[in-house]
């Protein structure tokens, strides 16, 4: 499950925010109420450094499968 943290642009204070369907999202300092939260990247690097994660949709299928560590698939056939 992917952990995220948002990181108060006033008070520097980092909230972590566990990813779940019935959760929403940390908008505002549980510090200093500050509305500036800002999502920096947790121990989850596999998203492409993009907080957006809209720009770089097909950079994982380039880069080999979960099957094979190679950097193209075509020795798995996938
Ligand atoms: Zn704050």
């Amino acid at each position: 499950m992917p952990v995220y943290e948002y990181q108060c642009a006033d008070c520097k204070h980092i909230t972590e925010f566990l990813e779940r369907f019935d959760n929403k999202e940390p908008h505002e300092c549980e510090k200093c109420h500050s509305g500036k939260m800002s999502r920096i990247l947790s121990r989850f690097g596999s998203v492409s450094g993009n907080s957006d994660g809209e720009s770089f949709d097909g950079e994982d299928s380039s880069s080999g499968c979960s099957s094979c560590s190679l950097d193209n698939c075509s020795s798995c056939g996938i």
